[in-house]
């Protein structure tokens, strides 16, 4: 098995070697996915996962636009069209300096698996720029999303490909981006999700990926007849993913003692109640602040410059701010310190050998695919209201992403518990991602 893995990979790394990021998420499909193909007759054979590899289409685009003291700039666009079997494309948009093919290809990938899991009829894609929206003006962030929808509208559509918001993309861009989409084609659909309420959007969307998060560690909890309540979490992020996540640990009785940004991280012993909270919010999506003027009003926190919260001892960690900020030393910190529990609100956070680490010690742990499915899920809810033409209630929206997380989290006990009773949701969750996308591609021929 060993072998076949690794000539798997030898050929990805051909094809993709200057991609580590994609290899990172592909090798990690391809250990749990490629034992699963060979011991399952209707797959074998069949190359399915390397045809999962390559992108069905990935446009790169150039986006020339003019900031306030009217000097000209250049950022690459992409989006990348990962998978189409099971729905249209979908998968958020990423602003950030840092966005390249590869960090893009993976998050793609994982998107397709991460979609495929909610059950909803949604493919994967993704897309974004190299542009910093951080330090520009919102007039500056206009004129960007209007010039990177004046390429991007040809390649998207409410039945071909639907964007939604990821790091740096939020519902300022979303309305800007949308904006310019309903200029350019002069119909008002359902073309992104993430929308205002007034215009589309689906109540609960903004809390979803952070709620849901939370919804996926309590099953995970209650198979160890354990709970949110009582419990010391540690979260890192302090966007979008990460507020929610600490607004429903608040809720349910746990006390959340970090926040962080790529400042570095604040440590509040008291706890983060809802009015502090409430503060977070207001500095990071209003002010568009930095985490680290949150000690300037508490001042019994502390702020650590340019570190990360996971030596901070804890019952559980949220790791909610992006890729591979979590590694070995660091899963080895909060195992040390007692951590029992490690769900992802990010994207790949946690690095291979972190994974490994975890899975070694058999402490839960849950891949972003599976936890935070929640965003996505709920956009698949916000295409259905659309195309409805209908608008469903907080508690309607809210009902059914319990019901997704939940059955997420069951699909991962079907496919990733071993012999031993303990769970390896990430084997259970690339092998349940795969098996639908899988049979849709066969059910479709080679193409
Ligand atoms: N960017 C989010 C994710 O990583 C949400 C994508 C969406 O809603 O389409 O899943």
């Amino acid at each position: 098995m060993e072998a076949k893995i690794k000539a798997f990979m030898d050929e990805v790394k051909t094809r993709n070697g200057h991609e580590p990021e994609f290899i990172q998420a592909v090798q990690e499909v391809a250990e749990t996915v490629i034992p699963y193909i060979a011991s399952n007759e209707i797959y074998n054979g069949k190359n399915i996962l390397l045809r999962m590899v390559e992108p069905e289409r990935l446009i790169s685009f150039r986006v020339a636009w003019v900031d306030d003291k009217g000097e000209i700039h250049v950022n690459r666009g992409y989006r990348i069209q990962m998978n189409s079997a099971i729905g249209p494309y979908k998968g958020g948009l990423r602003f950030h300096p840092s966005v390249n093919a590869s960090i893009l290809k993976f998050l793609a990938f994982e998107q397709v698996f991460k979609n495929s899991l909610t059950t909803l009829p949604m493919g994967g894609g993704k897309g974004g720029s190299d542009f910093d929206p951080k330090g520009k003006s919102d007039d500056e962030v206009m004129r960007f999303c209007h010039a990177f929808m004046l390429e991007l509208n040809r390649h998207i559509g409410p039945n071909t490909d639907v964007p939604a918001g990821d790091i740096g993309v939020g519902a300022r861009e979303i309305g800007f981006l949308f904006g310019m989409y309903k200029k350019i084609r002069n119909e008002f659909t359902g073309v992104l999700t993430g929308k205002g309420l007034s215009w589309g959007g689906s109540k609960i969307r903004p809390e979803a990926t952070g709620y849901g998060t939370v919804y996926f560690a309590q099953s995970m909890l209650k198979t160890k007849n354990n709970d949110v309540s009582g419990k010391t979490v540690v979260i890192s992020g302090s966007g979008n993913v990460a507020q929610y996540a600490a607004e429903k640990v608040i809720q349910l009785g746990g006390k959340v003692v970090t926040m962080s940004d790529s400042s570095g991280f604040i440590y509040d012993k008291d706890g983060i109640d809802e009015d502090k909270l409430a503060f977070i919010m207001d500095l990071k999506n209003n002010k568009r602040g930095r985490i680290s003027e949150y000690v300037d009003t508490y001042s019994a926190a502390t702020f650590h410059k340019g570190e990360k919260p996971w030596g901070v001892k804890c019952d559980i960690a949220f790791p909610c701010a992006t890729q591979n900020e979590l590694g070995l030393e660091h899963a080895q910190q909060l195992m040390k310190n007692g951590c029992i529990c490690v769900v992802e609100g990010a994207n790949m956070p946690s690095t291979a050998d972190a994974i490994h680490a975890f899975h070694k010690a058999k402490i839960l742990f849950a891949p972003g695919k599976a936890s935070n499915a929640g965003g996505v899920a709920t956009s698949g809810l916000e295409m259905s209201q659309n195309s409805l033409r209908i608008s469903w209630t907080r508690e309607e929206v809210d009902e059914r992403l319990k019901g997704i997380m939940s059955d997420i989290h069951d699909s991962c006990i079907e496919f990733g518990k071993e012999d031993d009773g303990y769970c390896n949701y990430v084997k259970g969750a690339n092998i349940a991602g795969f098996v639908k996308v899988a049979d849709a591609m066969l059910a479709q021929g080679i193409i």
